[in-house]
């Protein structure tokens, strides 16, 4: 077992973009393997590893819970090559807990990368899995959703937040 610790806005490692992975060593493959106990001790459907504090540009996911069907998904140096459509969907995040908007997004996208074997795959996507890689990839950028929301989101946010950091120090 290795849970990792998630780490939460405003962590400044959720800010840093990260750096590509050039060589598949023990450390990636157990942060790997980690990351993903994490997401499904969370309970999360996507975790990048910015989240854990590792600024390297590694996803996972797994939709099999919200969409009965799929199974884990380890993606290294993820890159969105291909994109259409467009599409509104409610997201949250495992770094801002308790904070939910809509956000849009492409509804179509071609993403590529590398397995932990190294070998280069290509997922087409669309809906849900589409939006998962897109906030994912995003969190290697440094990017997080609230970042896409407009003004009224973003003030949602802010008011949330600020009630959430009072009822934080409340309790401490
Ligand atoms: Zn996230």
């Amino acid at each position: 077992m290795g849970l990792l610790k998630i780490r939460t806005y405003p962590d400044p490692v959720l800010r840093e973009r990260a750096e590509p992975i050039h060589r598949i060593d023990g450390f990636i493959k157990k942060l790997a393997k980690d990351m993903a106990e994490t997401m499904y001790a969370a309970p999360g459907i996507g975790l990048a590893a910015n989240q854990v504090g590792v600024p390297k540009r590694l996803i996972v996911l797994d939709l099999r819970e919200r969409e009965g069907q799929g199974g884990l998904v380890v993606l290294l140096n993820p890159e969105i090559i291909k994109a259409s459509g467009s599409l509104r969907h409610e997201e949250g995040c495992l770094s801002i807990p308790g904070f939910y908007a809509k956000v849009n997004r492409y509804s179509d996208v071609v993403v590529k990368g590398q397995n932990l074997e190294g070998e280069d795959i290509e997922i087409n996507a669309t809906g849900l899995l589409a939006v998962v890689l897109q906030h994912e990839i995003d969190h290697l950028e440094g990017r997080l959703f609230i970042d896409r929301l407009g003004p009224v989101g973003k003030e949602l946010f802010r008011r949330k937040w600020r009630k959430l950091r009072e009822t934080e120090d409340a309790v401490q």
